[in-house]
């Protein structure tokens, strides 16, 4: 049994449907096909919730451009009608039923009750032009099997509660090819939640590993993982294969092709990780798995962009090192922000971290009873794994560096982006 995964990019339109109905027929394996939103639905989608939650009525006009998009590539698919029309209709009637009448909660819930129609509403329409094409398809609604905690926008995954529900939603009796949502899971009540942008590899990920998948493909509009970011390195060259341990550290770094988490429910199964081009499915693309070298060892360059870098000192001047750090991370736990580095002194500590102003700024604000904290916004965190004296000067030349940061196999930099800013206090 075989897991596929098709992102947003390569179902935003009909002919990336009928692209993807073309790869999972020359499947000759058990499959089980999760599925992201639509192309840009996701982003759309939060525009219609950041507009609904500020009691702007254009979330109105939002919803109707999502809506026709959908209608548009149902039309395309099926020109002469099909029960897909109606389940949407539907879904989208609910959705604005919920947005009139409901109180308004937590963003973070509100997100996920908002967000994850975009799943529903792609898979819906996928697998009605499978079952077109002559695909005896079963879709399956992952919110009922796939139970997570109620950590809105970050759910973690209840892995003992899901995986017999996972095991008997997906039991291959009677279908051969099952079709579920990414991104998305279920609280035991019954609420919907995600699992943090990007996170349909995760979902192929969790599944694969509850099912025990011979393998899991991620279908990709690029070649497979590459040596950086075409768009900023254009001469990027595409690694062949990679061990989980490098794969875990270059998306970890900011390599966007696959979601960090995703390589440990893998790892865990031994089970191997394909990443391949849906432009071009006979091409090899890149393998993730346990016994691979990097044949020739180059440079891997990693951008992660929109950081802030944060400098915190205890306001008694005690070390850093003791007490102070676990307290600091909790804060961080606490806030739901995710570190990206850390670099500690005597009596200072410096965390990069993502660019999220609203989390960031109440994150500061607690701190500051006990420790004096000071940051950079507008900075880039620059990573070179199996770095040479060129590779670095390839990526640093010019740049203004706040934090330089050496390991063995890795070297980081946080750079100024574009116009300095000043560092800030947060007070
Ligand atoms: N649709 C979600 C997102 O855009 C999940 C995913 O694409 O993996 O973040
Ligand atoms: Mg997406």
């Amino acid at each position: 049994m075989k897991v596929y995964k098709f992102g947003g990019a390569s179902v935003k339109d009909a002919n990336g449907i009928r692209n993807l109905a073309k790869i999972v027929s020359g499947e000759k394996d058990k499959l089980v096909i999760v599925v992201s939103a639509f192309g840009k639905t996701t982003n759309a989608l939060e525009r219609v919730l950041k507009a609904w939650l500020g009691g702007d009525k254009s979330y109105r006009d939002h919803l109707d451009d999502i809506y026709s998009y959908h209608a548009s590539v149902a039309g395309e698919l099926f020109p002469s009608g099909n029960s897909a029309k109606g389940k949407i209709d539907n879904s989208f009637a609910d959705l604005r039923a919920y947005l009139l009448s409901s109180e308004k909660s937590a963003y973070d819930y509100e997100y996920d009750q908002v967000v994850s129609h975009g799943e529903i509403w792609s898979t819906i329409i996928v697998s009605e032009f499978l079952r077109k094409s002559g695909l005896d398809v079963k879709w399956v609604d992952i919110r009922k099997c796939l139970l997570t905690d109620d950590r809105h926008r970050d759910a973690n995954i209840l892995w003992e509660e899901s995986s017999g529900l996972v095991r008997s939603a997906f039991d291959f009796r009677k279908h051969s090819v099952y079709l579920t949502q990414g991104f998305i899971g279920g609280t035991v009540p019954g609420r919907s939640t995600t699992l943090g942008r990007e996170g349909s590899d995760y979902t192929a990920a969790i599944l694969a590993n509850m099912l025990d998948a011979e393998s899991v493909t991620v279908w990709k509009d690029v070649p497979g993982l590459l040596n950086a970011d075409p768009k900023w390195l254009p001469d990027a060259i595409k690694l062949e294969e990679i061990s989980y341990k490098e794969a875990v550290e270059i998306t970890f770094s900011g390599a966007k092709v696959i979601h960090p988490k995703t390589i440990k429910p893998l790892h865990n199964k031994n089970i191997p990780l394909h990443v391949k081009s849906f432009i071009d499915p006979d091409q090899t693309g890149t393998i993730i798995k346990a016994d691979a070298t990097l044949k020739t060892i180059m440079p891997v360059f990693i951008r992660k962009e929109k950081q802030i870098l944060i400098s915190i000192l205890p306001n008694d001047f005690s070390f850093v090192m003791g007490d102070n750090l676990s307290r600091i991370f909790q804060i961080f736990i606490t806030h739901g922000i995710k570190v990206n580095l850390v670099e500690a002194s005597a009596v200072s500590i410096d965390v990069c971290v993502d660019d999220e102003r609203p989390k960031v700024e109440s994150l500061l604000a607690d701190l500051e009873n006990e420790y004096s904290a000071f940051y950079n916004d507008n900075v880039e965190l620059l990573s070179v794994r199996h770095y040479t004296p060129e590779a670095i000067d390839r990526i640093t030349t010019g740049r203004e560096m706040l934090l330089e940061q050496r390991t063995r196999s890795t070297v980081r930099f946080v750079v100024r982006v574009g116009i300095a800013s000043s560092l800030r206090s947060s007070q």
